[in-house]
């Protein structure tokens, strides 16, 4: 939902700042200048609360570590998604708004196998069958090659090893997934509206 009418209590105009607003619902990049400061004990200011002047959502800036709370989730809206797999993906990009990144890349490989599943392959294969069953049968576009190399590398640990993840990591899962999305689902779909 976006927030409409008045302004959060005791808000106040403070200096003018350009963001893109970390609530999945919206979004956009924003300059606010309406929000609250938080100072140290030495009076000087560490953290500073925007108001999003479109979903009127608080975004949380620490200004000692410069991290944004929500922070913006990686990845784009893609059309005409099977509504499990649309469910994923969000879930996906969400992970990385809350940099949670190494349960990102494991949504990214379960939502990996469940496409690979929808178009085909048998059930209970290894990670790296999978990428291999997409590429195999030209699901993944030419010259993606160096990208599913990345995405093997994040299919070789085993199950038992703990390994954190990062944003680069989720990064790689995230783009390589957005263009077998696009390519599987939304291109077709939208061929398919222009013949008919
Ligand atoms: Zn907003």
């Amino acid at each position: 939902m976006i927030y409409q009418g008045s302004n959060w209590n005791n808000i106040h105009n403070i200096s003018t700042r350009s963001y893109k607003c970390g609530y999945s619902g919206c979004g956009r990049e924003v300059s606010s200048e309406k929000g609250l400061t938080h100072l140290n004990q030495f009076g000087s200011i560490d953290g500073v609360i925007y108001e999003c002047p479109n979903c009127r959502r608080p975004t949380f800036f620490d200004t000692t570590s410069r991290e944004q709370t929500p922070s913006v989730a990686i990845g784009n809206d893609i059309k005409n998604l099977p509504s499990e797999i649309e469910e994923l993906w969000r879930e996906m990009r969400n992970a990385t708004g809350q940099r949670a990144y190494t349960s990102a890349v494991l949504a990214g490989r379960k939502l990996l196998m469940h496409i690979a599943v929808e178009q085909g392959a048998g059930p209970n294969l290894e990670f790296v069958k999978y990428v291999d069953y997409l590429v195999d049968n030209h699901f993944a576009p030419p010259n993606s090659k160096s990208w599913v190399d990345q995405i093997r590398k994040h299919g070789n640990e085993a199950n038992h090893e703990i390994v954190i993840k990062t944003i680069d990591d989720a990064l790689e899962v995230l783009t390589f997934l957005e263009m077998l999305l696009r390519f599987i689902y939304e291109f077709p779909a939208k061929v398919d509206k222009k013949i008919a």
